[in-house]
């Protein structure tokens, strides 16, 4: 997340502190002669595809625990949102959760009965379902592998605080004062929420139900940021009947582009020049481009199944300038909107409800009821001024470096867990192993999805996150034979 002013009359953060309850506990199994259960910490689609995954690949009588705090099991931070007009931005026939079974999902919609929030989108096959028919698909799934045997796979509504090695596993503590055993642990904690702190003003929670409400009918409202969390927010304020302006501001101004039928294009071999530069992957991939007439989804789709090896063969000092300079481009080309979505956009940005601007903001300044918020457009020399009525900061998730999550914090504390080099996230090994603080591996400590992208970047879908449920699954049953 690009660093922003603070606005002013911020409080201060509080500081995580030491867990007074942090005390050993025994092995589980020693004491009850019962399977020490598995623990998944997070009920995202991370957490739930890795529980899913473990109740088919661990013997039956080994428990496993589902730890989510929100009390939501399934959707996680993507698919909660009920608004019929949030798509999903990957095709319905390539979301199923499960590898061998690619169609799962797409058969699971032709089941539903028409008429279904949501079900307006799904006209032909091949199409963008809403995120919430999703969500709810996920919870199903989890619902039916509860209701196939009972009391193995329990779904726990707490917050994990703490999470410590004991004797033959982990510790868990959770925040009602509860502490559980576990053998082996998966960390799937996803997004991680924004570091900054909201004010009446000033929301950092753009994927909250309050952030859109109580508007007024004649003041502007300020996105920063013009990624698909913009546009899902303008679709939503838009359907409040708020008349806007809508202004969405970033650095480039760049919008995602729309999904498009493509021919898809044929794997494309790099050299080891080419793997070790940002811009000579980039200069490869215009050429790429241009050989295939333009055809700039297909080279992209090529390129969709080496990408994690890509970004790991870049040497830091590359990765870093794609960040800085290159990754706007890669995400509004890789990351596409629904049709249906891009000719909403379109519509609202010609009727000037939604304004697109290209700058920084300089300052932040709330005044009773209105902000006035100070930026620089990009290439001028003189800043200028906005008076809005909210300023919705929408500029992707929060990097672990910033973040005050409690768990996280504590791993870190423990030494645990390291940071991945950019801070991003956690780092782990190939195998999504959880890496300590002097850099080896932690027995029986697994950690999957965005909160891992520092170190393969491309591992926040739904296609990549399958396959690392199935790889962490497969390796909590190993270690436990
Ligand atoms: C708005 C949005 C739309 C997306 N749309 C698509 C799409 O259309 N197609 C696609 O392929 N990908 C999409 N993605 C990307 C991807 O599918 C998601 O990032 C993915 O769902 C990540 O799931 P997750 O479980 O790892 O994280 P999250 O969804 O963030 O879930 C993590 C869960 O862990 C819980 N948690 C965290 N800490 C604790 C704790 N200490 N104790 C207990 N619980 C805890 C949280 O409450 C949360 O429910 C989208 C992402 C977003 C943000």
């Amino acid at each position: 997340m690009a660093a922003l002013p603070r606005p002013r009359k911020r409080r201060p953060e509080r500081r995580a502190r030491p867990d007074p309850r942090a005390r050993p506990v025994g092995n589980a199994r020693a004491v009850t002669g019962e399977a020490a259960p598995v623990a998944v910490i997070g009920a995202g689609f991370s957490g739930t595809l890795v529980a899913l995954q473990l109740a088919r690949h661990l013997p039956p009588h080994r428990p496993i625990l589902l730890c989510e705090r929100s009390g939501a099991f399934g959707p996680g931070l993507a698919y909660t949102s009920g608004h019929p007009d949030h798509l999903l931005n990957v095709r319905a026939a390539n979301m199923s959760p499960f590898p061998e079974a690619p169609s799962h999902f797409q058969d699971w919609l032709d089941r539903q009965p028409a008429g279904e929030a949501g079900q307006r989108h799904l006209a032909a096959p091949g199409s963008f379902a809403s995120r919430a028919l999703y969500g709810r698909y996920l919870g199903e799934l989890l619902e039916a592998e509860v209701a196939a045997c009972p009391g193995r796979l329990q779904r726990i509504h707490a917050q994990v605080t703490c999470l410590r090695p004991a004797e033959g596993g982990f510790a868990l503590d959770f925040a009602d004062g509860s502490t559980r055993f576990a053998t082996a642990c998966v960390l799937a904690i996803g997004n991680l929420p924004a570091a900054g702190t909201c004010t009446p003003l000033v929301r950092y929670d753009p994927w909250a139900t309050t952030t859109t409400t109580g508007l007024r009918p004649d003041i502007p409202v300020l996105i920063i940021g013009t990624g698909l969390t913009m546009i899902d927010l303008a679709v939503e304020i838009f359907a409040r009947g708020v008349p806007g302006p809508v202004v969405a501001l970033s650095r480039h101004g760049l919008l995602p582009h729309a999904h498009a039928p493509a021919p898809a294009c044929p794997p494309i071999a790099f050299s080891d020049t080419e793997r070790r530069s940002a811009l000579a992957l980039l200069t490869r991939l215009r050429a790429e481009v241009a050989a295939q007439d333009g055809n700039w989804r297909g080279v992209v789709d090529a390129i969709r199944p080496m990408t994690q090896t890509l970004w790991q063969d870049m040497p830091l000092p590359e990765r870093t300038r794609f960040l800085r300079h290159l990754r706007t481009f890669w995400d509004i080309h890789r990351h596409r909107m629904a049709p249906s979505v891009a000719a909403m956009v379109e519509s609202m940005r010609q009727s000037g409800f939604l304004q697109v601007l290209r700058g920084r903001v300089l300052d932040i300044a709330e005044d009773g009821e209105l902000a006035e918020v100070s930026w620089q457009p990009r290439r001028a020399a003189t800043s200028r001024s906005l008076i809005v009525q909210r300023v919705i900061v929408a500029t992707g998730v929060e990097k672990a470096v910033r973040t005050s999550d409690r768990l996280l914090r504590g791993l870190l504390d423990l030494g645990v867990a390291r940071l991945d080099v950019l801070g991003m996230g956690l780092d782990v090994t190939a195998e999504l192993r959880l890496l300590n603080a002097r850099g080896r591996p932690v027995d029986g400590l697994w950690a999957l999805g965005p909160i891992v992208r520092g170190v393969f970047w491309e591992c926040t879908a739904v296609p990549d996150i399958r396959a690392q449920a199935v790889q962490v699954a497969r390796a909590v049953a190993e270690t436990l034979e």
